[in-house]
This record gives structure tokens, C-alpha cells and sequence, in this order.
């Protein structure tokens, strides 16, 4: 790597460092505005209208309720016609119970920083190229991103990149596994369990059946692959047959070429289970976590800015190759589903939280001062990568060779 390493000139940098210095109390009101109002996957209508309408007062077009989700919007700026697209993905969405217990207030206004930033750009150097925000909803379990991959979303997008909050490191990489959820659903016929049972299909046998198949597959799976679930229903009583039975499962695994192996063993486990007892079964796949192929050409750049021209220590911003090592799939984000589509990053920013997100240490953490000054730091580093993809051609050229690259290795390139 490192090859790419014409940064943008000192003036350019200090142009979007005081852009973003400047929006900062405005973006510290946004930022606990979301955090103070609390609302979980799907349901974030006041901070979907909140940011989008704020883009709009600037001169942003803004389309509300975009690829499938009511509380998605996609913002677009642009000076001149031309060029290329950069987006940065803005999240909102809370925890059920637990309030901003994962930050998304801050990768939402980090976001903004870098719009406005390089819209500042744009507009004070008439130069061409589209910037979008990205509104994205539902990434709690809602794998929102997927859906709107699904829906046509970042389509001829020349990147896309956003940040997110880390107890008390950070790293220019996000790598997380795959993974999926299926909810089964057994389906038999209920009859007295003492008088006549013969006429009974057991749908608490079926999914029993299917429990023991996948605990007996679980020795069989690779490193970084795994299998939870649950039984959620097997029967009311215990003189009935029980005539319905439903399980949750979720498969991981590190990319998703295994993930797709790993559901093609895993799969067919209910359908035998099915016929072991008479059932149907019926499964629903939802929530599909892809695995963030991040964009290493990219992440360096975001480095070097980082540490030549943001004011961060060597030592506090590991290289790639120690991340890889250090923070290795630490979990899931629906950001995987970008990622193949167009070149992406998700980097982590430090918010010195007691304790990892979904805490309530990290919920206190990420409405601080401190957290809002490093999202800002990171959004300014996403500005500067995002202008070398609009004026750079080498850079641009770099980023989307790795990336092409990247996609035909996981068999998911097409011309
Ligand atoms: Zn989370
Ligand atoms: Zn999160």
C-alpha cells in the first residue's frame, strides 16, 4: 500500500479544519438534539427530519423516505455538473432500553462535518463533483443498509465512508464478520398427547430435532464461524400434541463466501428435521449483515491525514496491519452492505468510555466533549480522503482498482 500519497495542500486542509471548527456548536446541538431523543430502528422520525431538514436550509436536495425506509434520506450538494460522487452515511438510530448507548448521534454529526466541510470547498473553489449524505436508519438489528442496498441505494457512488465511536481506541479499520438471522417456523398437528397421539405431528420434536442437528454442526465449523439461537415457542401444554413450534438463529461468519457455505450446511438441517416428524416448516431469512470489506487505500490516506495534519500521535492511530491484528471483527455492521457496492471506510474514533458500546458508560460517554471534539476530528479526516477522491484522479483511480479487485476475491464483481 502507501502508495497514494499526495495529500491535499496545507491551505486546503486548514479550509476544511475551520469549516468544520466553525459548524462545531451547531453540530454539538444536533448531536444532543438525536442523543436526548432517543428512537429505535425505523422509527427515527424526529432525527431523520431534524438532519434532513437542516441540509435543506443550506441548499441541499434533499428525498425523504428513499430505498425502502420511511425514516432514510439521501441529501445531495454539488457547485458545477461532473466529477465524481462521495457519500458519508449519517445513523440515528438508538437502543431499545439503553437511549444512544451506541453513539449514532456522533457518527451522524461527523458525517455532517465532512458535508458541509467539503460543501465549504466546493462552493469557495467552484469545483465539480456531488457530495451526498446519506441518511441510514436501523442499523440495530435492523440491518437498515441492507435493505436499502437491496432498494438500489450508493449505486455509481465513487466512495462511501463514515466513522463510529470506540471505547478507548481507534483505528482507521472496521473489519466485522457476516451474519445472518432466520426465524423457523414448524408447523404440525395438534391431538391428545394420551389418547391419540398417533394422529399428532410434533412441531416441539421438529425444531428439538433441529436444535441437536446444529449443536452437532457446531464442531464442524471454521475458525471465526459460529451458531446461536434459541426456541421461542414448542407447545402449550402437555397433554396436546404441539402443533407449532418457533426458533430464532443467527450464523456468522468472517466474510460472506463463508457465510453463504456456512448456510448451505446449516440450511438444510430444517427441512430434514421437517421430515423426521411430519412437520412443514417455513424459514424467514431478515437482517442481513454483510462483512465491511474495508478499502485499504483509503484507510491509509485517512491515516496520513490523521497523523500529519489532524494532530494524532503515531502511537494512537495503529497502522492497517496492527489493526488487523488488535481489532480483528470485534462484530457486525449493516456498513458491510456499502462496502459492496462502492469503495468504503468506517474508521473508529477514541471516546474514552468506561466501557464498550451498548453500555451505559458508553452512553454517558458519547454525549461528552470530548466524544463530539474526536467525531469532528474524524469527519474532517473523511473530508480530506473524500476531496482526494473529487481532485484526485491517481487517488480516485487507486481506490477503485483495490476495490474491483476486492470484489472479484469475493466472487461478487460484476462488470
Ligand atoms: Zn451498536
Ligand atoms: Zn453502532
Amino acid at each position: 500500500m502507501a502508495k497514494h500519497v499526495t495529500l491535499q495542500s496545507a491551505d486546503t486542509i486548514k479550509e476544511i479544519v475551520s469549516a468544520v471548527s466553525s459548524a462545531s456548536d451547531e453540530l454539538s446541538r444536533l448531536s444532543l438534539e438525536i442523543f436526548n431523543n432517543p428512537e429505535t430502528r425505523f422509527e427515527e422520525f424526529k432525527a431523520c427530519a431534524l438532519l434532513s431538514n437542516w441540509l435543506e436550509s443550506r441548499g441541499w436536495k434533499v428525498r425523504r423516505g428513499v430505498y425502502g425506509l420511511k425514516t432514510a434520506f439521501e441529501a445531495k450538494f454539488s457547485v458545477l455538473d461532473g466529477g465524481r460522487t462521495v457519500c458519508f452515511n449519517a445513523e440515528y438510530d438508538a437502543l431499545p432500553g439503553l437511549g444512544h448507548a451506541c453513539g449514532h448521534n456522533l457518527i451522524a454529526i461527523s458525517s455532517l462535518a465532512s458535508a458541509i466541510s467539503l460543501e465549504h470547498v466546493l462552493r469557495e473553489h467552484h469545483l465539480p463533483g456531488t457530495i451526498v449524505v446519506m441518511g441510514t436508519p436501523g442499523e440495530e438489528s435492523g440491518g437498515g443498509k441492507w435493505i436499502m442496498a437491496k432498494n438500489g441505494a450508493w449505486k455509481e457512488f465513487d466512495a462511501c465512508v463514515m466513522t463510529h465511536g470506540m471505547r478507548d481506541f481507534s483505528t482507521p479499520l472496521c473489519l466485522t464478520k457476516a451474519s445472518w438471522k432466520v426465524t423457523a417456523r414448524f408447523k404440525g398437528l395438534a391431538a391428545h398427547a394420551a389418547t391419540a397421539p398417533w394422529k399428532g405431528l410434533n412441531a416441539c420434536d421438529a425444531i428439538v430435532h433441529a436444535y441437536a442437528a446444529i449443536s452437532m454442526l457446531r464442531q464442524h465449523l471454521e475458525k471465526g464461524s459460529s451458531i446461536q439461537g434459541c426456541i421461542l415457542e414448542a407447545g402449550k401444554a402437555s397433554n396436546i400434541i404441539p402443533d407449532y413450534a418457533e426458533g430464532l438463529f443467527s450464523i456468522r461468519a468472517p466474510t460472506m463466501q463463508k457465510l453463504e457455505e456456512l448456510k448451505s450446511r446449516f440450511e438444510p438441517i430444517f427441512g430434514a428435521a421437517g421430515a423426521a416428524t411430519g412437520c412443514s416448516v417455513e424459514l424467514d431469512w431478515t437482517a442481513l449483515y454483510e462483512d465491511v470489506v474495508s478499502n485499504d487505500t483509503l484507510a491509509e490516506q485517512y491515516r496520513n491525514y490523521m497523523i500529519q495534519h489532524l494532530g494524532m500521535e503515531p502511537e494512537q492511530l495503529p497502522t492497517l496491519e496492527e489493526s488487523r491484528v488488535l481489532y480483528d471483527q470485534p462484530g457486525c455492521s449493516d456498513f458491510g452492505s456499502c462496502t459492496y457496492i462502492c469503495p468504503g471506510i468506517q474508521a473508529m474514533f477514541s471516546i474514552e468510555a468506561t466501557d464498550f458500546p451498548h453500555s451505559i458508560g458508553f452512553r454517558e460517554a458519547s454525549c461528552g466533549k470530548f466524544a463530539h471534539k474526536e467525531a469532528l476530528r474524524a469527519g474532517q479526516a473523511n473530508a480530506l480522503i473524500s476531496l482526494d477522491i473529487l481532485t484526485n484522479d491517481e487517488f480516485a483511480e487507486g481506490v477503485k482498482e483495490e476495490f474491483i479487485e476486492a470484489m472479484k476475491n469475493a466472487g461478487r464483481w460484476k462488470e
